[in-house]
């Protein structure tokens, strides 16, 4: 192996009041992460374009180095579960959610509280597939915490918009209100999916709020998920730069899926299940067997491959819910675990290393932002006095790198 390539999801940050004005990252002890840094380079990366929001799935998008096409989500969604499909299916990403009724439309929750367990998900998406009778066939599953995939089977069009408007209109500003789903063309096709998915989501509006599981939800004073939320329709295989030689270690969805798509060797694990409230408990749990994965894949299966990409979701959890000390605690948890194997495993392998992240997802404003975020590269060189922190890495010898860049400025791609 030559190299792995790290995502830390959500990373990067803004300096914090209640970590005494400093970052996640640099308020965390990471002597691990600081020991790559010190034996190599930083640079900052904005991940997609300067001034540009993104997703984790444009961000990865960019960084291996393909265009943004917005019906992506839902094609690389699907295509990371065990649904099969063929061309022309139309394939969303979903969100269970809160709203407050179908008439009025307010979002009360993105996530429906983070609290929906996996057994409770699996519950409703079973109604949803037996009750909801449309013209169409159509497959609804539900994936990890609050996710799920929406397939509808046919010849569509993927010309029509999600129905949260912050998504439509861009993500500059939120706006908690829901959409119907509207045709982005004049083609009939585009119109009659629109219909289609309008129907859907009507229809699962009913089953979902009157269903036991949310009048339970109710009783415990719990958000219902009684709404989904829908964006990155998509017919067709995304067109990606292929990675034959690369093997990853992704778990989610999204992550999974796109590295099937692009021709990696993906060695993928089952997600803890989500059973009580705590969502942060699944998150922890989740992340302790990613690291503990990761460490076991590469380990394995190093020979084989020329690059590794490992990319862990949950540091961009903390970040969307204001957790500053939770996200140093993730860091530093992630720096003895994976990072600690990579300082041992890289030298001796002549492995290089780049620790980077899809986005920075900065606490005090509880959302993605257009920060570009930091970047280290350990190729063994000789030691210079660095830690790994947003600040440093700005003075980096590296300098500034377009997401697109990345790969070919680390040497990972020619
Ligand atoms: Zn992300
Ligand atoms: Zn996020």
């Amino acid at each position: 192996m030559k190299g792995v390539l790290v995502i830390l999801d959500g990373m990067g940050d803004l300096p914090n009041k209640q970590l005494g004005d400093k970052t996640p990252l640099e308020a965390a002890n990471t002597p691990n992460l600081d020991f790559l840094a010190t034996r190599g380079e930083m640079g900052y990366m904005d991940p997609v374009r300067p001034g540009f929001v993104p997703e984790s799935d444009e961000a990865i998008v960019s960084i291996f180095g393909n265009e943004l096409i917005s019906s992506t989500r839902g094609q690389l969604e699907a295509r990371g579960t065990d649904l099969k499909l063929t061309r022309g299916d139309l394939a969303l990403r979903v969100n269970f959610a809160t709203i407050d009724s179908w008439k009025k439309g307010n979002i009360d929750d993105r996530r429906s509280g983070r609290t929906l367990t996996t057994e409770e998900a699996d519950i409703l998406a079973q109604a949803i597939n037996n009750r909801v009778k449309l013209p169409v066939k159509f497959v609804f599953e539900p994936t990890i915490q609050h996710r799920a995939v929406l397939v509808f089977r046919g010849g569509f069009s993927d010309n029509i918009s999600g129905n949260d408007l912050t998504y439509v209109e861009g993500k500059n500003k939120v706006h908690n209100k829901v959409i119907p789903c509207k045709p982005q063309d004049d083609e009939e096709n585009s119109q009659y999916t629109a219909n289609v998915v309008n129907e859907f989501l009507e229809k699962a509006y009913e089953i979902l709020d009157k269903h036991p599981i949310n009048e339970e939800r109710r009783r415990k004073g719990l958000l219902p998920a009684n709404y989904l939320l829908l964006r990155g329709a998509g017919i067709e295989v995304p067109k990606l730069k292929l990675y034959k030689k690369w093997m990853s270690a992704n778990y989610m969805p999204l992550e999974i899926g796109f590295a099937r798509t692009c021709g990696m060797k993906n060695f993928a694990f089952d997600y803890p299940k989500l059973k009580g409230l705590d969502s942060y408990k699944n998150l922890w749990d989740g992340l302790k067997k990613a690291c503990k994965f990761s460490i076991k894949a590469i380990k394995k299966n190093h020979k084989n491959f020329d690059y590794a990409y490992i990319h862990i979701k949950e540091t961009d959890l903390p970040g969307h819910d204001n957790k500053p000390a939770e996200k140093k605690l993730m860091l530093e948890y992630i720096d003895k675990t994976f990072i600690k194997f990579l300082r041992k495993f890289a030298p001796p392998n002549k492995v290089k290393v780049v620790v980077t992240a899809d986005h920075s997802t900065p606490c005090k404003l509880k959302a993605h932002s257009a920060d570009p975020v930091p970047v280290l590269l350990y190729n063994d060189s000789v030691i210079k006095e660095k830690q790994f922190s947003e600040k440093e890495a700005r003075k980096g010898t590296l300098g500034r790198i377009e997401g697109k860049e990345l790969l070919r400025k680390v040497g990972f791609v020619r």
